[in-house]
């Protein structure tokens, strides 16, 4: 589609970041565009009738952020362990070294929200599928998880089973 071609054209390759052999999607020259930005928003803002919208620490929250404002949904970070000022749910998962952990308030949702989660890349998938499980361990319905682009030949969406997935672009 017409969006699709946008944002590729606006998603820059930078090698070896954030380590040696990584090529990382950069996608501030999409967000510097203000026309393609607004594109974005409106395009993620049309994809479900939600009661909030949950951003994903860091990018997530550029993207989620306006996307609630667009809708008239509530805007809920995930963020990293120990970045939250109140009491908060916590969900890990394994990383190629280590694991990782993220966190919401534990007070966040009314019980049957429905969300629509938001991040910028779906890769392994290990980000988006514990934030799934902590968004419903908070009382929400996760009613779908929308992203910019899906690195597909990471397999990320396999560890999403049972939730709609929506990328803008896949590649
Ligand atoms: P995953 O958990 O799916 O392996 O990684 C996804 C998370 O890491 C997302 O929160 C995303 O922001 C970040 N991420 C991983 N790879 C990239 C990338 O190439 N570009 C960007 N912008 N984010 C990435």
């Amino acid at each position: 589609s017409e969006l699709s071609t946008t944002i590729m054209e606006r998603i820059r390759d930078v090698p070896d970041y954030p380590q040696p052999g990584v090529l990382f999607k950069d996608i501030t020259p999409l967000l510097g565009d203000p026309v393609a930005f607004a594109a974005v928003v409106d395009e993620l803002a049309g994809l479900h009738d939600v009661d909030k919208i949950v951003g994903i620490e860091a990018r997530g929250f550029i993207l989620g952020a306006p996307v609630a404002y667009r809708t008239g949904a509530g805007f809920v970070p995930v963020r990293k362990k120990g970045k939250l000022p109140a009491p908060t749910l916590a969900e890990s998962y394994e990383l190629e070294y280590g694991t990782a952990t993220v966190e919401v308030h534990h007070d966040a949702f009314t019980p049957g929200d429905r969300v629509l989660i938001v991040d910028d890349v779906l890769a392994t998938g290990g980000t988006a599928a514990a934030t799934v499980e902590l968004v419903r361990r908070a009382g929400g319905e996760v009613v779908c998880f929308a992203v910019l682009m899906e690195l597909a030949f990471l397999k990320g969406r396999e560890r999403l089973t049972g939730v709609e997935i929506r990328s803008l672009v896949i590649v």
